[in-house]
């Protein structure tokens, strides 16, 4: 039963002590990430009947039929380890990018490639520089090893700010991180910004290029070709990408690195867990990449859905950030917490900020109409009840 397994409180206050003093102090002081809620918990707690998940920039149209099929096909071979290599989709990808598959590495999601490069590359002490407002992994994986995190702001217009860049890496610093288009503003670092940016690192600087959302803006002639153009610069550089957003493949966890050499990839590979891409991921992924047209159509979703609803913030007063991602950020003039929770028991989930300086803003990612209209509707009635 379990009441014999309880632990008398003083053993429980000896643990504690314990583990505080044996866990690394760089662990210890980790903030926790920042992840969305469940949508059947506010379900159960809020007893609403559909639930508009808008924190985690999930595609609303779900994978595609194809990756879909694959997994029922192999849901029988569960039994069987999954490749250690990972080697069907590195050669699909390799076919896909251009990339040779000796250079791709694959993650259990693309957080899983942050954290290898932590392990592989960060001692303490060492200099990382990265954006803020910022995805959290890009700060909490360099501070897990004992680097110093230099964040670098965005702009008052909530743009790059490549001279702030500039001067940050004007010292050492052993890595640089960001995500372009950048996850949470969803502004993007066009050509130009982009070349100056990687210019500016010193010659011994790991280049970490977080391209989540690369889908949404590929097509933009503003946007960098960042293969092509960190090709033939000394720096050791890797492009992240992930099918978790335009792939609807969030669950299933598989996110790619795209490495300048293949020892890079080699390094990651002494780092991480040995079967870290499970069968399913795997499959799926090999699977979804087949099926361009999805990815253009929950691309060209997002695409209407997001100036709806940028266009009904607006009018609501607020400041929203242009974006070229499949969320917005916005401030709501408020704490963000509080209007986040208000949300919740309209069945809305939605992402409030929590870095300083950035308390009263809001992320929100653009789910399908009916979600993104509930979103709106419930904000409206909001702001009405704080009115009257
Ligand atoms: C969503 C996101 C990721 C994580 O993607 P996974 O592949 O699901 O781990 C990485 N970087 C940024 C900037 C993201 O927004």
């Amino acid at each position: 039963m379990a009441s014999d397994l309880a632990v008398s409180d003083s053993v429980f206050e000896k643990q504690q002590q314990l583990l505080e003093k044996l866990a690394r102090p760089a662990a210890r002081s980790l903030s926790a990430y920042n992840a969305g809620l469940a949508a059947e918990a506010v379900q159960k707690k809020y007893g609403v009947t559909h639930v508009a998940k808008l924190a985690s920039n999930e595609n609303p149209l779900g994978a595609s039929p194809l990756a879909r099929a694959a997994l029922e096909a192999d849901a029988c071979f569960s039994a069987i380890y999954s490749d250690a290599s990972s080697m069907a989709l590195r050669d699909a990808l390799a076919a896909d990018t251009g990339v040779a598959a000796g250079n791709i590495v694959i993650g259990n999601g693309s957080e899983d490639i942050l954290h290898m490069l932590a392990l592989a590359f960060l001692n303490p002490g060492d200099r990382v520089v990265t954006l803020i407002p910022s995805f959290g992994l890009h700060e909490i994986f360099p501070r897990m090893m004992g680097a110093d995190v230099t964040m670098v702001g965005v702009n008052a217009q909530q743009e790059f700010d490549i001279e702030a860049w500039e001067n940050a890496l004007s010292g050492p610093a052993k890595m640089l991180i960001f995500s372009n288009p950048s996850n949470p503003v969803g502004c993007m670092l066009n050509r130009e910004g982009f070349a100056r940016i990687i210019n500016a690192a010193p010659a011994d600087c790991v280049l970490v290029i977080d391209e989540a959302y690369f889908e949404y803006c590929e097509t933009d002639p503003e946007y960098p070709d960042s293969l092509r153009v960190l090709a033939d610069q000394p720096r050791p550089w890797i492009v992240l990408r992930t099918f978790s957003k335009a792939y609807g493949l969030a669950g299933l966890r598989v996110g790619y690195g795209l490495a300048s050499h293949p020892e890079l990839v080699n390094l990651l590979d002494r780092v991480r867990t040995p079967f870290n891409i499970n069968r399913s991921a795997q499959i799926a992924a090999v699977a979804a990449l087949r099926d361009k047209d999805h990815v253009r159509e929950s691309i060209a979703l997002v695409s209407t859905q997001r100036g709806r609803v940028a266009t009904e913030l607006t009018a609501l007063g607020f400041n929203v950030a242009s974006s070229y991602a499949n969320f917005l950020f916005f401030d709501c003039g408020r704490p963000a917490t509080e209007l986040a929770q208000r949300l919740l028991s309209f069945g809305v989930i939605i992402k409030p900020w929590r870095e300083t300086g950035y308390e009263n803003w809001i992320r929100v990612s653009i789910g399908n109409e009916q979600d993104n209209r509930q979103f709106i509707d419930s904000l409206k009635c909001i702001l009405a009840e704080g009115a009257a």
